[in-house]
């Protein structure tokens, strides 16, 4: 499958690694929109919101608590979670990504 995230979820493209379980990645974003933009995606490739199954709902919390603990890790006091859902939404990367976002917001995602 020609997806971008996927290839960064299986080490083909690198990234600037910040956290990794076995569901989970977390990775630099390469254009950073704030001090500290971090990008979290689940392995299983879903493609949006949109496509989510009512058997992903464990993984979805999990990947609540994971971006949690890397807030925590960071010391980050206050962040923002966005999630961008279709192109119409601002999604560009058709795999299911949570954008972390800290400090200095210098524009949207
Ligand atoms: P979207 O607009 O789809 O919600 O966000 C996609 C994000 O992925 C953008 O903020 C963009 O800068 C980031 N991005 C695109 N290609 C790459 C890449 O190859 N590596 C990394 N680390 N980030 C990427
Ligand atoms: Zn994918």
């Amino acid at each position: 499958m020609d997806c971008l995230f996927c290839k960064i979820s299986k080490k083909e493209i690198s990234s600037d690694i910040v956290c990794e379980n076995d569901n989970f990645l977390a990775f630099k974003d390469i254009n950073p929109k704030a001090d500290f933009h971090t990008l979290i995606i689940p392995k299983k490739h879903i493609e949006s919101i949109k496509e989510l199954q009512s058997e992903d709902k464990e993984l979805i919390g999990e990947m609540f608590l994971f971006i949690k603990e890397i807030a925590r890790d960071k010391n980050l006091k206050g962040y923002k979670i966005a999630i961008n859902v279709g192109k119409e939404g601002g999604q560009f990367v058709e795999h299911l990504h949570a954008h972390l976002l800290a400090g200095e917001i210098k524009e949207v995602v």
